[in-house]
């Protein structure tokens, strides 16, 4: 039966690990899309337009919010950030999930969009303040002024936890790992993700006339 795709959301404070969980559940399941979100920070060391980011000009990223080409936007680090519309459509209709990596923001968009429905949210929370820190500091790519900024809004992200359907606090990534793949293909088979089950029901209530109701 065909089924449509999920728009998967990861959400965590800086550091807790989505962009590692959102890397292996890619790896687990390659036909999985990452949406790319365009944003006016500049790119850090590594990174690459068009793959970990669409890099944008302040007016660009203007014009594209006012020619509602993006899902959802929001300011975030002082930075705009929005998620494109046309090829997370895309994907969905054809069977595909999406992987967003975005804040609070713009999780409460998506979720109010028209896509809503399709929706799955899920909060990734450090196992303590210790080891956020110490994994943004391991993760060797800001500046202590920027590892402080992030740790000063990481409160700020943590508190939106409740708006999300599930909830993982990121201790042992081997576990988080298999915690993520259980609750996305659970969720493959919501209701609304099965667009096929209305016509087979109605199938099924033929072939019971048919054959039982003599
Ligand atoms: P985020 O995308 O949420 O900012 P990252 O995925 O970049 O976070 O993870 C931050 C750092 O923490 C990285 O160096 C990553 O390897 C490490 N990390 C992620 N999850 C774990 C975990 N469960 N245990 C130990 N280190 C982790
Ligand atoms: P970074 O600059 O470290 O890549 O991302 C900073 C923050 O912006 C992270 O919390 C990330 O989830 C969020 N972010 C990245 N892309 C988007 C997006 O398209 N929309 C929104 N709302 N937030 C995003």
């Amino acid at each position: 039966m065909a089924r449509r795709g999920l728009l998967i959301i990861l959400s965590s404070p800086s550091g807790a690990g989505k962009t590692t969980l959102a890397r292996r559940l890619m790896g687990w399941d390659p036909d999985l899309s990452f949406s790319i979100s365009a944003t006016t920070r500049p790119p850090r060391p590594g990174e690459e337009d068009g793959v970990h980011y669409h890099f944008l000009t302040e007016k660009d990223f203007r014009q594209q919010v006012a020619d509602e080409q993006m899902l959802e936007h929001a300011h975030v680090f002082g930075n705009h950030y929005g998620s494109p519309a046309g090829p997370v459509r895309e994907a969905i209709n054809a069977g595909r999930d999406v992987l967003f990596d975005v804040d609070w923001q713009g999780a409460q968009q998506i979720r109010n969009s028209e896509l809503g429905k399709h929706t799955l949210s899920i909060f990734i929370l450090p196992p303590t303040i210790d080891e956020l820190r110490r994994r943004l500091i391991e993760r060797g790519q800001d500046e202590d002024k920027v590892i402080a900024k992030r740790m000063q809004k990481s409160w700020d992200e943590i508190s939106h936890w409740d708006s999300y359907d599930y909830v993982l606090v990121n201790d042992d990534l081997d576990e988080s790992e298999e915690k993520l793949r259980t609750i996305v293909s659970a969720e493959r088979m919501r209701r609304a993700q099965q667009p096929d089950l209305a016509a087979h029901v109605r199938a099924l209530h033929d072939q019971f006339r048919e054959k039982e109701v003599r």
